[in-house]
């Protein structure tokens, strides 16, 4: 799997003072945690299917008297079950945060929680510092690139915004970062940028940003403005990122993909959501995806805006999730179709309602999550089940997902769209980084067909 650099955690390194020394152990990479070294301070970013194993390390670092702080999507959710692993828990983004957990750690003053942004912390049973104000993404510091191995990633990465006005209801993100989108001034993104290697991952939520934003004009000029400055880099640098299809349907927003692709745009990680209009409702997706309705959503208009992005020589990965309410088997196989005829490499997974999402608050009031599953079983990754859906059995969801993947990453289909990548970026460098992708997929899936085998 291509993995980047975890920009929260450089990022925090980096506004971390001088006089404190930082050591980064990214356990994604296989990094051991070293229990017995001599830290005043742990924190730790918890994300959900990793719960289980961050409240592990931070119970012997506690154990073993010292600070742990946790932050991170998770504990945002869950805040209180966060702190019962922690001495404290951020709740929010870290920048304003981090300094003063510091300095209160410092003088042993730690409260129970920091909480930034606009929320409410009323509920919460313990001290509290509350920064009110979302962070400005200006003057941020250059990462800590320098304290991770660079070598061992298959590529760097960094972000421009963060914020997203869609609210799908599957996704905790406009409740995390806010519906208001916030940018990094471009002169420090285009500085950053120039530091960075052959090739880069922007982690933001939509690198097209959100055309469909009439009253928000200056939403436009931010990425014209951003990708022109880009595109003058030299040497010239191919990057990925995630968007969805609205920009096509508009005249900024296709000359925001044309520029997009001229500073480098190799890849784009688009959440395509479903192949059907009921799918599109119950997700929320459609908003993104930038029909004027659900009802209005019609899969020839989205091939339309699929070759589009394509012809400009970007590479698109198609995230879809079966298991809305009204699919059926039959849309594992279906979904996969879609994407063949479409060229587009697949991602097509059960549904997960994730803590912090409107799908999981629904769910747990209509008693349909299945409590028994400890958090590990929210990777997303089509290993589990954790719901309960009205027409399909857990079994036949898990083999069905584990088969589409596994033939979704057979040689034929693989060649097949490696040689529309060419073809169509004119790049045989993009074609070598999307098949040696897709040959690492191939691998990831083919082990969870004989792991969902062997457990049927
Ligand atoms: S899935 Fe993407 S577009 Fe939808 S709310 Fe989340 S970040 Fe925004």
């Amino acid at each position: 799997m291509v993995s980047g650099m975890p920009p929260s955690l450089i990022l925090l390194a980096a506004l971390t003072p001088d006089k404190h020394e930082v050591t980064l152990v990214d356990m994604f990479m296989g990094d051991q945690v070293d229990y017995e070294s001599e830290v005043d301070l742990v924190a730790i970013t918890v994300r959900t299917p990793l719960a289980v194993a961050a409240y592990e390390i931070a119970d012997e670092f506690l154990r073993r008297g010292k600070k742990v702080i946790l932050g991170g999507p998770h504990t945002f959710t869950l805040p209180e079950e966060a702190k019962s692993h922690a001495s404290a828990v951020a709740i929010g983004e870290g920048e304003e945060l981090w300094p003063v957990i510091l300095k209160d750690a410092e003088q042993d003053r730690l409260k129970d929680f920091y909480v930034c942004g606009p929320y409410p912390v009323e509920g919460l049973r313990g001290s509290v510092y509350h920064e009110r104000e979302r962070p400005s993404l200006a003057g941020l510091p250059m990462m800590r690139r320098d304290l991770l191995p660079k070598k061992r990633y298959f590529m760097d990465s960094m972000f421009t915004t963060r914020g997203c006005p869609n609210h799908c209801r599957f996704c905790p993100v406009t409740d995390i970062f806010g519906s208001r989108i916030r940018h990094r001034p471009i002169d420090e993104v285009v500085a950053e940028v120039a530091t960075l290697g052959r090739l880069y991952f922007n982690v933001d939520d939509s690198v097209f940003g959100h055309p469909q934003m009439k009253d928000r004009p200056e939403e436009n000029q931010y990425y014209l403005d951003l990708y022109k400055e880009l595109a003058g880099l030299r040497p010239k640098r191919l990057w990925g990122g995630a968007g969805g299809l609205s920009a096509v349907n508009y005249k900024d927003g296709r000359r925001i993909l044309e520029l997009a692709a001229e500073s480098g745009l190799s890849a784009v990680a688009a959440g395509l959501e479903s192949i059907s209009s009921k799918g599109q409702k119950q997700s929320g997706a459609w908003r993104k995806l930038h029909y004027t309705s659900p009802d209005t959503f019609n899969l020839r208009q989205m091939k339309e805006s699929i070759r589009t992005i394509q012809d400009l020589g970007i590479v698109i990965m198609g995230f879809f999730i079966v298991g809305w309410d009204e699919d059926t088997v039959e849309t594992y196989y279906r979904t996969l179709d879609f994407c063949d005829e479409c060229n587009i490499i697949p991602f097509i997974f059960t549904l997960t309602p994730m803590p912090g999402s409107q799908i999981y608050r629904e769910y747990r009031e209509q008693e349909r999550i299945f409590t028994d599953h400890p958090w590990d079983h929210y990777g997303g990754g089509g290993d589990y089940v954790v719901f309960k859906h009205p027409l399909m059995p857990e079994n036949e969801m898990l083999k069905a997902n584990a088969e589409v993947m596994k033939r979704g990453y057979s040689m034929g289909r693989i060649i097949k769209r490696t040689l529309h990548a060419v073809t169509h970026s004119f790049s045989l460098y993009v074609g070598t980084t999307s098949y040696f992708t897709q040959l690492g997929l191939r691998k990831v899936y083919r082990q969870l067909y004989d792991q969902i085998q062997a457990r049927s």
